[in-house]
């Protein structure tokens, strides 16, 4: 079988340690129930998720980065002096953070776990 790449199995939410268990008990980047619900220990190769307690707390600062990009090109309309309502900007700026909220916390976690969980074959 072809071994997948880091990339792809942070994409996939995959099991750092074997690259193929879900991490989520729900997988998928846009999926808006039980967001933060996932599995102890890989169900492939038994590796915990949650190292230790609080480990997730670090992942505040993978997801950041992404929710910068989110609200980046609000702001930049909002300070271009285009005639924009300020309140509309705002309103579509909570809408978009909020649509894309599992992929923020999803792929913050899957990055923070990648970093610190080495790929075993
Ligand atoms: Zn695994």
């Amino acid at each position: 079988m072809q071994e997948k790449s880091a990339f792809r199995s942070i994409i996939g939410l995959k099991c750092p340690h074997c690259r193929k268990g879900d991490m989520f008990v729900r997988p998928g980047l846009f999926v808006y129930k039980d967001i933060f619900l996932m599995h102890e220990n890989c169900k492939v190769c038994d590796q915990k998720f949650e190292i230790e307690p609080g480990f997730w707390i670090g992942a505040l600062w993978t997801s950041y980065p992404f929710i910068v990009l989110i609200i980046s090109p609000f702001i930049l309309m909002a300070i271009s002096g285009e005639d924009i309502n300020i309140w509309f900007l705002v309103g579509l700026m909570v809408v978009s953070l909020l649509m894309l909220i599992p992929l923020t916390i999803r792929l913050g976690r899957s990055i923070w776990i990648h970093i610190f969980v080495r790929y075993k074959k």
